[in-house]
Protein backbone atom coordinates (compact mmCIF):
# COMPACT_ATOMS: atom_id res chain seq x y z
CA UNK A 1 0.00 0.00 0.00
CA UNK A 2 1.84 3.35 -0.69
CA UNK A 3 0.95 5.77 1.99
CA UNK A 4 1.43 10.02 1.61
CA UNK A 5 1.17 11.78 4.82
CA UNK A 6 0.14 15.28 3.51
CA UNK A 7 0.37 18.03 6.46
CA UNK A 8 -1.30 21.29 6.16
CA UNK A 9 -0.23 24.41 8.09
CA UNK A 10 -2.73 27.28 9.50
CA UNK A 11 -2.23 29.67 7.04
CA UNK A 12 -2.78 26.88 4.58
CA UNK A 13 -6.30 25.91 6.31
CA UNK A 14 -7.37 30.06 7.11
CA UNK A 15 -9.50 30.91 4.57
CA UNK A 16 -12.08 29.29 1.95
CA UNK A 17 -9.83 30.32 -0.70
CA UNK A 18 -6.69 28.41 0.97
CA UNK A 19 -8.96 25.51 1.76
CA UNK A 20 -9.37 25.24 -2.06
CA UNK A 21 -5.90 24.91 -2.81
CA UNK A 22 -5.61 22.57 -0.05
CA UNK A 23 -8.70 20.17 -1.92
CA UNK A 24 -6.39 20.48 -4.78
CA UNK A 25 -3.54 18.89 -3.42
CA UNK A 26 -5.88 15.63 -1.58
CA UNK A 27 -7.39 14.79 -4.83
CA UNK A 28 -4.02 15.62 -6.94
CA UNK A 29 -2.57 12.32 -4.41
CA UNK A 30 -5.99 10.56 -4.58
CA UNK A 31 -5.67 10.31 -8.12
CA UNK A 32 -2.02 9.12 -7.88
CA UNK A 33 -3.80 6.33 -6.17
CA UNK A 34 -2.09 6.87 -2.72
CA UNK A 35 -3.68 5.75 0.65
CA UNK A 36 -3.86 9.17 2.31
CA UNK A 37 -3.48 10.65 5.38
CA UNK A 38 -4.17 14.77 5.91
CA UNK A 39 -2.30 15.97 9.27
CA UNK A 40 -3.83 19.88 9.63
CA UNK A 41 -3.01 22.18 12.17
CA UNK A 42 -5.31 24.51 13.69
CA UNK A 43 -6.90 27.40 11.39
CA UNK A 44 -5.25 30.95 10.97
CA UNK A 45 -2.97 32.71 12.35
CA UNK A 46 -2.40 35.26 15.57
CA UNK A 47 -5.98 36.99 15.46
CA UNK A 48 -7.85 34.07 13.61
CA UNK A 49 -10.77 32.93 15.38
CA UNK A 50 -9.88 29.31 16.06
CA UNK A 51 -6.00 29.43 15.96
CA UNK A 52 -4.00 28.43 18.69
CA UNK A 53 -2.37 32.27 19.77
CA UNK A 54 -6.04 32.84 20.07
CA UNK A 55 -6.80 30.22 22.16
CA UNK A 56 -4.16 31.25 24.26
CA UNK A 57 -5.11 34.98 24.37
CA UNK A 58 -8.88 33.16 25.90
CA UNK A 59 -7.12 32.07 29.04
CA UNK A 60 -4.59 34.96 29.33
CA UNK A 61 -7.52 37.43 29.82
CA UNK A 62 -8.36 35.24 32.87
CA UNK A 63 -4.49 35.40 34.10
CA UNK A 64 -3.17 32.67 32.43
CA UNK A 65 -4.08 30.72 35.34
CA UNK A 66 -4.94 27.53 34.04
CA UNK A 67 -3.38 24.48 34.79
CA UNK A 68 -1.09 23.18 31.76
CA UNK A 69 -3.41 19.66 31.82
CA UNK A 70 -6.27 21.74 30.90
CA UNK A 71 -4.32 24.05 28.59
CA UNK A 72 -3.20 21.46 26.41
CA UNK A 73 -6.95 20.16 26.36
CA UNK A 74 -7.70 23.49 25.11
CA UNK A 75 -5.46 23.80 22.87
CA UNK A 76 -6.13 20.49 21.24
CA UNK A 77 -9.38 22.51 20.08
CA UNK A 78 -7.69 24.53 17.70
CA UNK A 79 -6.72 21.11 15.42
CA UNK A 80 -10.04 19.25 16.06
CA UNK A 81 -12.11 22.24 14.38
CA UNK A 82 -9.69 22.57 11.67
CA UNK A 83 -10.09 18.36 11.40
CA UNK A 84 -13.73 18.55 11.27
CA UNK A 85 -14.04 21.68 9.15
CA UNK A 86 -11.66 19.92 6.30
CA UNK A 87 -13.90 17.04 7.07
CA UNK A 88 -16.92 18.36 5.60
CA UNK A 89 -15.43 20.15 3.30
CA UNK A 90 -14.27 16.75 1.68
CA UNK A 91 -17.92 15.26 2.32
CA UNK A 92 -18.92 17.80 0.04
CA UNK A 93 -16.63 16.70 -2.61
CA UNK A 94 -17.83 13.14 -2.26
CA UNK A 95 -14.78 12.09 -1.10
CA UNK A 96 -14.91 9.78 1.90
CA UNK A 97 -13.05 10.71 4.82
CA UNK A 98 -12.91 10.75 8.66
CA UNK A 99 -11.39 12.39 11.44
CA UNK A 100 -8.98 10.80 14.46
CA UNK A 101 -7.52 12.86 17.29
CA UNK A 102 -4.51 12.47 18.01
CA UNK A 103 -5.08 9.93 20.59
CA UNK A 104 -7.26 8.17 18.68
CA UNK A 105 -5.04 8.15 15.78
CA UNK A 106 -2.40 6.09 18.33
CA UNK A 107 -0.48 8.36 19.32
CA UNK A 108 0.79 8.00 22.61
CA UNK A 109 3.00 10.66 24.43
CA UNK A 110 4.46 11.19 27.78
CA UNK A 111 2.73 13.41 30.25
CA UNK A 112 4.95 16.58 29.89
CA UNK A 113 1.65 19.30 29.32
CA UNK A 114 2.89 21.67 26.54
CA UNK A 115 5.83 19.89 25.29
CA UNK A 116 5.25 16.24 24.88
CA UNK A 117 7.34 13.76 23.79
CA UNK A 118 5.58 10.72 21.63
CA UNK A 119 6.93 7.63 23.11
CA UNK A 120 4.88 5.35 20.29
CA UNK A 121 2.36 5.15 17.48
CA UNK A 122 -0.16 2.39 17.13
CA UNK A 123 -1.79 3.07 13.53
CA UNK A 124 -4.35 0.39 13.88
CA UNK A 125 -7.36 2.65 13.18
CA UNK A 126 -5.79 4.63 10.89
CA UNK A 127 -4.89 1.23 8.31
CA UNK A 128 -8.44 0.13 9.03
CA UNK A 129 -9.70 3.61 7.67
CA UNK A 130 -7.34 3.51 4.64
CA UNK A 131 -8.56 -0.19 3.75
CA UNK A 132 -12.05 1.29 3.81
CA UNK A 133 -10.85 3.69 1.38
CA UNK A 134 -11.35 6.93 3.29
CA UNK A 135 -8.87 9.71 3.94
CA UNK A 136 -7.67 9.84 7.34
CA UNK A 137 -7.41 13.37 8.93
CA UNK A 138 -5.29 13.68 11.83
CA UNK A 139 -5.33 16.24 14.21
CA UNK A 140 -1.52 17.74 14.44
CA UNK A 141 0.02 18.90 17.27
CA UNK A 142 -1.62 16.49 19.80
CA UNK A 143 -1.22 12.89 21.41
CA UNK A 144 -2.61 11.42 24.38
CA UNK A 145 -1.21 9.60 27.59
CA UNK A 146 -1.72 6.63 29.05
CA UNK A 147 -4.39 7.97 30.87
CA UNK A 148 -6.19 8.91 28.07
CA UNK A 149 -5.30 12.74 28.54
CA UNK A 150 -4.78 15.56 26.11
CA UNK A 151 -1.28 16.48 25.53
CA UNK A 152 0.15 19.15 22.84
CA UNK A 153 3.80 18.64 21.65
CA UNK A 154 4.89 22.27 21.79
CA UNK A 155 4.33 25.01 19.35
CA UNK A 156 4.61 24.36 15.38
CA UNK A 157 4.41 20.60 16.53
CA UNK A 158 2.18 19.52 13.78
CA UNK A 159 5.37 18.44 11.65
CA UNK A 160 6.47 16.36 14.71
CA UNK A 161 2.73 14.37 13.91
CA UNK A 162 3.20 13.93 10.51
CA UNK A 163 6.50 12.97 10.42
CA UNK A 164 5.93 11.02 12.88
CA UNK A 165 2.67 9.32 11.16
CA UNK A 166 4.66 9.03 8.18
CA UNK A 167 7.59 6.72 9.80
CA UNK A 168 5.17 4.85 11.81
CA UNK A 169 2.94 4.09 8.35
CA UNK A 170 6.24 3.57 7.04
CA UNK A 171 4.87 6.21 4.27
CA UNK A 172 6.52 6.50 1.03
CA UNK A 173 7.05 10.38 1.39
CA UNK A 174 5.62 13.37 3.85
CA UNK A 175 4.70 16.20 2.05
CA UNK A 176 4.70 19.62 4.59
CA UNK A 177 2.69 21.78 2.77
CA UNK A 178 3.34 25.78 4.53
CA UNK A 179 2.54 29.09 2.69
CA UNK A 180 6.23 29.67 1.21
CA UNK A 181 8.07 27.67 -1.84
CA UNK A 182 9.97 25.40 0.10
CA UNK A 183 12.86 25.84 2.19
CA UNK A 184 14.81 29.16 1.63
CA UNK A 185 18.80 29.92 1.97
CA UNK A 186 16.95 32.52 4.65
CA UNK A 187 13.74 33.66 6.03
CA UNK A 188 11.96 35.40 3.40
CA UNK A 189 10.36 37.47 5.24
CA UNK A 190 13.79 38.96 6.05
CA UNK A 191 15.86 38.44 2.70
CA UNK A 192 13.61 39.24 -0.15
CA UNK A 193 15.66 37.65 -2.62
CA UNK A 194 16.24 34.44 -0.62
CA UNK A 195 16.74 31.49 -2.79
CA UNK A 196 15.04 27.99 -2.84
CA UNK A 197 16.79 24.97 -1.86
CA UNK A 198 15.56 22.34 -4.07
CA UNK A 199 17.50 19.45 -2.19
CA UNK A 200 19.06 19.47 1.36
CA UNK A 201 19.83 16.86 3.86
CA UNK A 202 17.66 15.77 7.07
CA UNK A 203 20.97 17.12 9.09
CA UNK A 204 21.38 20.67 6.68
CA UNK A 205 17.55 20.94 7.68
CA UNK A 206 17.96 19.88 11.47
CA UNK A 207 20.28 22.40 11.46
CA UNK A 208 18.42 25.42 10.40
CA UNK A 209 15.19 24.41 12.00
CA UNK A 210 17.20 24.22 15.81
CA UNK A 211 19.14 27.52 14.65
CA UNK A 212 15.44 29.28 13.98
CA UNK A 213 14.16 28.47 10.51
CA UNK A 214 10.61 28.38 11.67
CA UNK A 215 9.31 26.53 8.19
CA UNK A 216 9.64 23.22 9.87
CA UNK A 217 10.02 21.91 13.54
CA UNK A 218 13.31 20.59 13.96
CA UNK A 219 11.47 17.34 15.84
CA UNK A 220 9.76 16.74 12.99
CA UNK A 221 13.26 16.29 10.97
CA UNK A 222 14.96 14.27 13.78
CA UNK A 223 12.01 11.67 13.16
CA UNK A 224 12.17 11.53 9.73
CA UNK A 225 15.80 11.29 9.39
CA UNK A 226 15.94 8.05 11.89
CA UNK A 227 13.18 6.48 10.23
CA UNK A 228 14.51 7.86 6.93
CA UNK A 229 11.41 8.91 5.26
CA UNK A 230 11.74 11.54 2.88
CA UNK A 231 9.71 14.84 3.27
CA UNK A 232 9.45 17.46 0.88
CA UNK A 233 8.46 21.02 1.98
CA UNK A 234 6.06 23.41 -0.43
CA UNK A 235 3.67 25.78 -1.00
CA UNK A 236 -0.20 24.33 -0.69
CA UNK A 237 -0.49 27.91 -3.14
CA UNK A 238 1.00 26.38 -6.30
CA UNK A 239 2.19 23.03 -7.79
CA UNK A 240 5.72 23.76 -7.72
CA UNK A 241 7.67 20.32 -6.22
CA UNK A 242 9.57 22.85 -3.09
CA UNK A 243 12.36 21.45 -0.97
CA UNK A 244 13.04 17.65 -0.93
CA UNK A 245 14.38 16.92 2.45
CA UNK A 246 16.46 13.34 2.34
CA UNK A 247 19.56 11.34 3.20
CA UNK A 248 23.14 12.47 2.18
CA UNK A 249 23.30 9.35 -0.56
CA UNK A 250 20.01 10.99 -2.06
CA UNK A 251 20.96 14.24 -2.32
CA UNK A 252 24.97 13.00 -3.98
CA UNK A 253 22.99 11.15 -6.72
CA UNK A 254 20.60 10.55 -9.23
CA UNK A 255 18.70 13.28 -11.00
CA UNK A 256 19.37 17.29 -9.48
CA UNK A 257 22.16 16.00 -7.19
CA UNK A 258 24.00 18.53 -5.49
CA UNK A 259 27.65 18.74 -4.59
CA UNK A 260 28.60 19.96 -1.29
CA UNK A 261 27.63 23.33 -0.74
CA UNK A 262 29.66 25.36 1.57
CA UNK A 263 26.62 27.27 3.14
CA UNK A 264 23.50 25.98 2.85
CA UNK A 265 21.80 28.91 4.89
CA UNK A 266 21.48 31.62 7.16
CA UNK A 267 19.18 31.14 10.42
CA UNK A 268 18.12 33.71 13.41
CA UNK A 269 16.33 34.06 16.63
CA UNK A 270 15.84 36.60 18.65
CA UNK A 271 15.18 37.50 22.55
CA UNK A 272 17.83 36.11 24.32
CA UNK A 273 19.98 37.37 27.31
CA UNK A 274 23.86 36.81 27.15
CA UNK A 275 24.88 36.38 30.81
CA UNK A 276 28.32 36.97 32.50
CA UNK A 277 29.44 35.30 35.49
CA UNK A 278 33.45 35.93 36.57
CA UNK A 279 34.87 33.64 38.88
CA UNK A 280 37.15 35.10 41.80
CA UNK A 281 40.64 34.88 42.63
CA UNK A 282 41.17 30.82 42.79
CA UNK A 283 37.46 30.02 42.71
CA UNK A 284 37.18 26.17 40.97
CA UNK A 285 33.40 25.49 41.25
CA UNK A 286 31.80 28.34 39.74
CA UNK A 287 30.88 26.06 36.14
CA UNK A 288 29.50 23.71 38.14
CA UNK A 289 27.51 25.84 40.43
CA UNK A 290 26.28 28.01 37.44
CA UNK A 291 25.35 25.07 35.07
CA UNK A 292 23.88 22.70 37.79
CA UNK A 293 21.53 25.62 39.59
CA UNK A 294 20.32 26.72 35.74
CA UNK A 295 19.57 22.73 35.54
CA UNK A 296 17.93 22.06 38.41
CA UNK A 297 15.36 25.20 37.52
CA UNK A 298 15.07 23.56 34.54
CA UNK A 299 16.41 26.84 32.37
CA UNK A 300 17.77 25.85 29.25
CA UNK A 301 21.06 27.78 28.40
CA UNK A 302 23.09 27.92 24.91
CA UNK A 303 26.23 29.25 23.18
CA UNK A 304 28.43 28.44 26.33
CA UNK A 305 31.65 29.61 26.71
CA UNK A 306 33.19 28.84 30.11
CA UNK A 307 37.03 29.82 30.31
CA UNK A 308 39.50 30.86 33.67
CA UNK A 309 38.01 33.87 34.45
CA UNK A 310 34.11 32.71 34.56
CA UNK A 311 31.12 31.60 32.32
CA UNK A 312 29.10 33.06 29.19
CA UNK A 313 25.92 32.14 28.57
CA UNK A 314 22.75 32.61 26.80
CA UNK A 315 18.62 31.70 28.27
CA UNK A 316 15.92 33.39 26.84
CA UNK A 317 14.77 36.59 27.50
CA UNK A 318 11.78 35.59 29.27
CA UNK A 319 13.74 33.56 31.93
CA UNK A 320 16.82 36.01 32.14
CA UNK A 321 14.99 37.05 35.68
CA UNK A 322 14.66 34.34 36.70
CA UNK A 323 18.01 33.34 36.02
CA UNK A 324 20.07 36.50 37.67
CA UNK A 325 18.05 36.02 40.62
CA UNK A 326 19.26 32.56 40.90
CA UNK A 327 22.74 33.46 40.51
CA UNK A 328 22.34 36.89 42.95
CA UNK A 329 21.51 33.99 45.27
CA UNK A 330 24.38 31.97 45.01
CA UNK A 331 26.43 35.04 45.61
CA UNK A 332 27.21 36.36 42.27
CA UNK A 333 27.32 39.23 40.79
CA UNK A 334 26.19 38.62 37.12
CA UNK A 335 26.49 40.97 34.05
CA UNK A 336 23.94 40.45 31.60
CA UNK A 337 22.61 41.91 28.49
CA UNK A 338 18.88 41.25 26.71
CA UNK A 339 17.85 41.48 23.84
CA UNK A 340 20.12 39.98 21.97
CA UNK A 341 19.70 37.91 18.80
CA UNK A 342 21.44 34.63 17.77
CA UNK A 343 22.06 34.33 14.00
CA UNK A 344 23.61 31.04 12.26
CA UNK A 345 25.40 30.15 9.31
CA UNK A 346 25.01 27.00 8.26
CA UNK A 347 26.40 24.72 5.38
CA UNK A 348 27.39 21.35 5.12
CA UNK A 349 30.58 21.62 3.38
CA UNK A 350 32.46 23.99 5.75
CA UNK A 351 33.85 21.52 7.58
CA UNK A 352 37.88 22.34 7.46
CA UNK A 353 37.35 25.16 4.86
CA UNK A 354 39.59 28.09 6.00
CA UNK A 355 38.35 31.87 6.15
CA UNK A 356 34.46 31.19 6.98
CA UNK A 357 34.80 33.09 9.89
CA UNK A 358 36.94 36.22 8.41
CA UNK A 359 34.12 36.38 5.99
CA UNK A 360 31.53 36.41 8.69
CA UNK A 361 33.29 39.54 10.88
CA UNK A 362 33.89 41.23 7.61
CA UNK A 363 30.43 41.01 6.91
CA UNK A 364 29.37 42.14 9.87
CA UNK A 365 31.80 45.13 10.45
CA UNK A 366 31.33 46.68 6.69
CA UNK A 367 27.92 47.09 9.15
CA UNK A 368 28.89 48.22 11.88
CA UNK A 369 27.68 45.53 13.23
CA UNK A 370 29.65 44.69 16.89
CA UNK A 371 29.39 40.63 17.66
CA UNK A 372 29.11 39.84 21.11
CA UNK A 373 29.83 36.46 21.23
CA UNK A 374 30.42 33.67 18.64
CA UNK A 375 30.97 29.36 18.98
CA UNK A 376 31.13 27.54 16.11
CA UNK A 377 30.83 23.38 14.84
CA UNK A 378 31.73 21.70 12.06
CA UNK A 379 28.62 22.49 10.18
CA UNK A 380 27.32 26.24 11.35
CA UNK A 381 28.86 28.87 12.64
CA UNK A 382 26.96 31.53 15.14
CA UNK A 383 27.06 34.85 16.38
CA UNK A 384 25.34 36.77 19.13
CA UNK A 385 24.17 40.87 17.92
CA UNK A 386 21.83 42.64 19.28
CA UNK A 387 18.02 42.34 18.05
CA UNK A 388 18.51 45.80 16.32
CA UNK A 389 21.30 44.59 14.46
CA UNK A 390 19.82 41.10 13.89
CA UNK A 391 17.69 41.99 10.20
CA UNK A 392 20.99 43.73 9.04
CA UNK A 393 23.19 40.53 10.30
CA UNK A 394 21.32 38.17 8.67
CA UNK A 395 21.05 40.36 4.90
CA UNK A 396 24.87 41.00 4.94
CA UNK A 397 25.58 37.48 5.74
CA UNK A 398 23.15 35.98 3.15
CA UNK A 399 25.06 37.86 0.60
CA UNK A 400 28.35 37.85 1.56
CA UNK A 401 27.88 34.25 1.00
CA UNK A 402 26.34 34.55 -2.06
CA UNK A 403 23.45 33.05 -1.19
CA UNK A 404 21.13 35.23 -3.26
CA UNK A 405 18.77 34.46 -6.63
P1 LIG B 1 2.82 26.67 8.96
O1 LIG B 1 1.69 27.37 9.62
O2 LIG B 1 2.52 26.23 7.57
O3 LIG B 1 3.39 25.58 9.81
P2 LIG B 1 5.03 28.39 9.71
O4 LIG B 1 4.68 29.82 9.96
O5 LIG B 1 5.26 27.51 10.90
O6 LIG B 1 3.93 27.78 8.74
O7 LIG B 1 6.33 28.28 8.79
C1 LIG B 1 6.39 28.97 7.56
C2 LIG B 1 7.17 30.25 7.71
O8 LIG B 1 8.54 29.94 8.04
C3 LIG B 1 7.30 31.06 6.45
O9 LIG B 1 6.20 31.92 6.28
C4 LIG B 1 8.62 31.81 6.62
O10 LIG B 1 8.44 33.16 6.97
C5 LIG B 1 9.29 31.10 7.79
N1 LIG B 1 10.69 30.75 7.54
C6 LIG B 1 11.72 30.94 8.40
N2 LIG B 1 12.88 30.53 7.87
C7 LIG B 1 12.60 30.05 6.65
C8 LIG B 1 13.39 29.46 5.60
N3 LIG B 1 14.71 29.29 5.72
N4 LIG B 1 12.76 29.07 4.48
C9 LIG B 1 11.41 29.23 4.33
N5 LIG B 1 10.63 29.77 5.28
C10 LIG B 1 11.20 30.19 6.42
N1 LIG C 1 -1.29 24.94 16.00
C1 LIG C 1 -0.01 24.68 16.63
C2 LIG C 1 0.80 25.97 16.73
O1 LIG C 1 0.34 27.01 16.31
C3 LIG C 1 0.76 23.61 15.98
C4 LIG C 1 1.26 23.88 14.58
O2 LIG C 1 0.80 24.80 13.92
O3 LIG C 1 2.11 23.13 14.12
O4 LIG C 1 1.87 25.95 17.27
MG1 LIG D 1 4.78 25.52 11.39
Amino acid sequence: MRILVQKFGGTSLSTVQAREYVLEHIKDALAQEYKLVVVVSAMGRKGDPYATDTLLELIRQNGDALPAREQDLLLSCGEIISAANLCSLLHAAQIPSAVLTGGQAGIQTNDVYGSAQIMSIQPNRIHELLEQGKVVIVTGFQGRTGNSDFTTLGRGGSDTSATALGAALKAEIVDIFTDVNGILTADPRIVNDARPLYKVSFSEICNMAHNGAKVIHPRAVEVAMQANIPIRVRSTFSKEEGTLVTNLDAIKTGSNAVDDRLVTGIAHFANITQIQVASAEGQYDLQLQVFKTMAQNQISVDFINVNPSGVVYTVFDHEAPRAVKLLKELGYDPHYLSGCAKVSVIGGGMNGVPGIMAHIVEALTEQDIRILQSADSNTTIWVLVRNEDMIQAVRALHKKFGLHK
